[in-house]
């Protein structure tokens, strides 16, 4: 690799920037590097390093995922949000062991073959447990190479097939270093070149980014705001889930009840938990979390 190409300079300055992150050092599992790239989906480092370190105590291989309930996962999930990341990861583990042996496979048609792996986290796996060549792209790697490349401001909120084209330009051919310079991109988007307020001055691609040399045109469109939660079904779904994740056996419906006044939202957060497979009923006025103890009887 050319020190002055774009991934030469990003992986020089990876090496001496990056942050001590758990999941990056050599000899963590594909398990693990798995596990983390689901957590860090939808959730900021910091609240996943506590939650990464306590599941992987708990459930150190897909095999011992697999054994336990569904209700245990969204237990350990607590409050990462989007809980439904929690049963597919389970349900993930449940097709490692079936498939591949318990092993988390190294092929990147079967990563992406597995429940809840997706075209990022497929890649990212290949890529960072595996030592593969493959464009990992994030919302950070595709702000970074959306300004370098093509000298526009923001990547729009959805990966593209162009931006895997694009990033995998980027890469080196030897397949190591392929896999350095996407931690390294993507580092690079998440301390430096932020949607915010990028710090060129501190960027190691200043001189060769197509952005800066324009001038840094500034976003066309408003500043996205960040997303409501408070009185968001959202938030009741999450007061739901809260009682039933503490709870030892099936809570009353008058217990759920108590959560939240509003009759017809509580109601459309609970029915919304059931669809999405975390909560089922359990009889005629009960529920609680998806496989936490032996099936439910139907009621006649
Ligand atoms: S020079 Fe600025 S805009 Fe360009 S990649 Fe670096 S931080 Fe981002």
């Amino acid at each position: 690799m050319t020190e002055s190409t774009f991934a030469g300079l990003v992986s020089r300055w990876y090496e001496h920037n990056a942050r001590d992150l758990p999941w990056r050092k050599p000899d963590v599992s594909p398990w693990a590097i798995l596990v983390s790239e689901v957590m860090l989906q939808q959730t900021p480092v910091v609240r996943v390093l506590p939650a990464w370190h306590a599941w992987l105590d708990r459930w150190p291989t897909p095999a011992a995922l697999a054994q336990d309930s569904p209700a245990e996962a969204i237990r350990m999930w607590g409050r990462l949000g989007y809980p439904r990341r929690a049963v597919r990861l389970r349900d993930c583990a449940v097709a490692i062991v079936e498939r591949h042996g318990g092993a988390v496979p190294d092929r990147l048609d079967q990563l992406l073959a597995l429940p809840g792996v997706g075209t990022y986290t497929a890649r990212a796996v290949a890529a960072f447990a595996y030592g593969q060549r493959h464009p990992v792209v994030d919302t950070n790697v595709r702000r970074v190479v959306c300004r370098a490349v093509a000298g526009e401001p923001d990547a729009g909120p959805a990966t593209r097939p162009a931006d895997l084209v694009a990033t995998e330009e980027l890469l080196p051919v030897e397949p190591a270093a392929a896999a350095l310079a996407s931690a390294a991109i993507m580092e690079l988007g998440a301390l430096i070149c932020t949607a915010r307020s990028p710090r060129c001055p501190a960027c190691p691609v200043e001189s060769i980014c197509a952005w800066r040399a324009s001038g840094r045109v500034a976003p066309a469109g408003p500043t996205r705001r960040p997303q409501r939660y408070a009185g968001t079904d959202r938030q009741v779904r999450g007061l739901l889930l809260g009682v039933l994740r503490e709870a030892t056996g099936p809570v009353p419906h008058q217990r759920l009840d108590q959560v939240w006044d509003d009759d017809v939202q509580r109601a459309r957060a609970l029915a919304g938990l059931v669809t999405d497979g975390l909560v089922e009923p359990v009889g005629e006025a009960s529920f609680r979390l998806i496989g936490d103890g032996p099936p439910a009887p139907v009621p006649s």
